[in-house]
């Protein structure tokens, strides 16, 4: 079952057709500006602070227990997949863009849709507060109306999701920035599979492993404590990637 919430705000924003490339933090080098879409080996990202950083909006055990536990499985397993599809010198934006809703592209699906996904969360979160200024700002206000107006748009979409799943800030074909959410480990990337893609500026995660250690049941008071942590300087880089 299909079941895909979409929430899409046109504007008039034109901004370059360019798409890509994503800045992760590398391990090895954390001050490197390899890319997440690009890369074509998959490790556990280096965090850019400590997994205490982030609290009291999301506290260090769920951090800790998120990063070196959920996401290392996935890089993990994605790997597995990859070695079983004997899959090697592709990027993952590549990857995961020609996957299709078929049983054989299920573990490259769930495990890389999961890297893809946890390394631009821990990337656009910050323990310095930000506010969106210059592009993504005027990009936010001509898309949604306002800034205000995207963060209703954005966190309804992260309440209502049914289950597992991601809510997206994306940024369109079009170059306009539209919301949605999808299931499980998917994301915007995944063009035959979802129903709305464009290139993710921004996601977060509402499984409950997300969350639920501290806000249990309250993934209402976790999205509204997101807000606090939010790069805005790094998704106005992803914006003009
Ligand atoms: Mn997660």
């Amino acid at each position: 079952m299909k079941k895909r919430k979409f929430l899409k705000i046109s504007g008039a924003l034109a901004v370059g057709a360019a798409v890509v490339p994503f800045s992760a933090c590398n391990p090895d080098e954390s001050t490197s500006s390899s890319t997440i879409g690009d890369a074509k080996s998959f490790t556990l990202p280096k965090l850019g602070y400590e997994y205490t950083a982030l609290e009291p909006n999301i506290d260090a055990k769920t951090m800790e227990i998120h990063h070196s536990k959920h996401h290392a499985g996935y890089v993990k397993k994605f790997k597995k997949a990859l070695a079983d599809a004997s899959i090697s010198d592709k990027s993952l934006k590549d990857i995961l863009t020609g996957l299709t809703d078929t049983d054989k592209d299920t573990a490259l699906r769930n495990n890389g849709g999961g890297h893809f996904n946890h390394s631009l969360y821990w990337s656009t979160m910050t323990p310095t507060k930000t506010e969106p200024t210059g592009d993504i700002l005027d990009a936010l206000n001509s898309s949604f109306g306002s800034y205000n107006k995207f963060k209703e748009v954005f966190n309804r979409a992260a309440k209502l999701h049914f289950g597992s799943g991601w809510a997206w800030l994306c940024k369109g074909a079009d170059g306009k920035l539209f919301v949605s959410s999808t299931e499980n480990q998917d994301n915007p990337l995944m063009k035959n599979i979802v129903e709305q893609s464009g290139t993710p500026l921004l996601g977060i995660d509402v499984w409950e492993h997300a969350y639920y250690l501290k806000h249990q049941n309250r993934r209402g008071d976790y999205i509204g404590n997101f807000f606090n942590i939010i790069d805005w300087n790094k998704v106005a880089e992803y914006l003009k990637a």
